[in-house]
């Protein structure tokens, strides 16, 4: 059995952990790979040149520092591993990478069909900047039901998000895939509130998966970055148009996501187990309408949840009982203490956001129900969190 057979039996943890390590040097080596700053790249003699050059568009070869560095590519290697991906590229932020898949992919006169729950910066990316390049676009419903409907002749990528994006709506990946296959498309799913761990969409059929290392895989909120994990067959598009577009991550970067990833499952463990604790909490609360979280078996789609995912993770939202104003909801968020008011998550903090679900969807309306919050438990105890929850409900003032 060669390492790499060896490799794949091997528990994904596990695999986590051994992957992306330091080149071996004489009288030891170090237990993480060494950040490799790097624009010129130089040669022994023209002829290695050239053949790097020759070789460079298919093989990883380290030639020049726009075309990725070797701390990148321990990364690389560790998200591959996590997606189960043929290959993967990093770019600046989650949007970026969602930029350069939908133009890597699409031409003029494509159709993309794209999930109505997708992280709203990707819905004004192909409402703004697609559209006037004649990629027209049109929204499914996010549990995906009405798909086979919506598909064209010209339609050449559907784009999903699951869970998706505020409150977690689930569709059935592998139905998607088939779908998409059956229409010479392909499937693309941003992969964020997975990570890799808990939810691994080229597993279920999709051809490509988008991660926010923002998030999760570098957790401490310091560091921007995305990825894009492919199949073979959908590499060299993604690679190609990448390398035209100069696409690529610093190392200091690349180093720090790499060492995130390390105890991402304990992370993610960790931030289940709180969020879960919480959500139970907000279920009993007289103010709250609905907590989303597709872990709770309330939740339309928990049991696609249940077949397709392996966890959840520390994101839930809910919403207050219509009588509670907006100014009655902006008065609890302004009343924690311990939760930081901010967008994104995936850090090791506790975080609250308002969230605008009519504005978010276009399919799905929206109009009608309560104001909804969305939060991020962080690492901190639970029992604080909660108080700190109940304390702010309490400050709420009432008619
Ligand atoms: C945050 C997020 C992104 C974008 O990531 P950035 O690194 O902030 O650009 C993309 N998709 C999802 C689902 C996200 O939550």
């Amino acid at each position: 059995m060669n390492r790499k057979d060896i490799m794949l039996q091997r528990q994904l943890q596990t695999r986590m952990v051994q992957t992306g390590k330091a080149p071996v040097y004489e009288g030891g080596s170090p237990v993480n790979p060494p950040v490799v700053r790097a624009s010129t790249v130089v040669f022994d003699n023209v002829a290695q040149q050239r053949d790097l050059r020759a070789r460079r568009s298919g093989e990883r070869v380290f030639t020049y520092g726009a075309r990725g560095n070797p701390t990148g590519f321990a990364l690389e290697d560790a998200v591959s591993e996590l997606e189960g991906a043929y290959r993967t590229r990093l770019f600046p932020t989650g949007l970026a990478a969602i930029a350069m898949t939908l133009l890597s992919y699409l031409k003029p006169g494509d159709h993309l069909l794209m999930s109505d729950a997708v992280y709203e910066p990707a819905r004004k990316l192909a409402e703004s900047f697609l559209a006037p390049y004649r990629i027209r676009c049109t929204f499914f419903a996010a549990d995906g039901s009405d798909v086979e409907g919506k598909i064209e002749p010209a339609t050449r990528m559907i784009y999903a998000e699951c869970p998706g994006s505020l409150v977690y709506e689930m569709c059935d990946l592998p139905r998607l895939a088939d779908i998409a296959h059956r229409h010479d498309a392909l499937l693309v799913c941003d992969n964020t509130w997975g990570s890799g761990c808990q939810y691994r969409p080229l597993a279920l059929g999709a051809d490509v998966s988008v991660m926010a290392a923002t998030k999760y895989l570098s957790g401490h909120s310091d560091v921007m970055m995305g990825t894009v994990a492919t199949t073979e067959a959908a590499w060299p598009a993604l690679s190609a148009r990448s390398d035209a577009f100069g696409m690529t991550v610093s190392p200091d970067d690349a180093y720090l996501v790499l060492r995130g990833i390390r105890s991402l499952a304990a992370r993610l463990a960790m931030h289940e187990q709180h969020a879960l604790r919480v959500a139970g909490y907000l279920q009993s609360c007289p103010d709250v309408r609905a907590v989303f979280c597709p872990a709770l078996p309330e939740h339309p789609g928990h049991d696609i949840w249940k077949r397709d995912c392996t966890g959840t993770n520390g994101l839930l939202s809910f919403e207050f009982q219509p009588q509670v104003t907006r100014e009655a909801a902006d008065q609890w968020i302004d009343s924690l203490e311990l939760f930081g008011l901010g967008a994104s998550w995936g850090g090791y903090e506790s975080l609250v956001t308002p969230a605008d679900l009519p504005s978010a969807r276009s399919v799905t309306d929206w109009s009608g129900h309560g104001c909804i919050v969305r939060l991020h438990i962080g690492l901190e105890s639970p029992d604080d969190l909660i108080a700190d929850l109940g304390q702010a409900f309490d400050a709420i003032s009432r008619d």
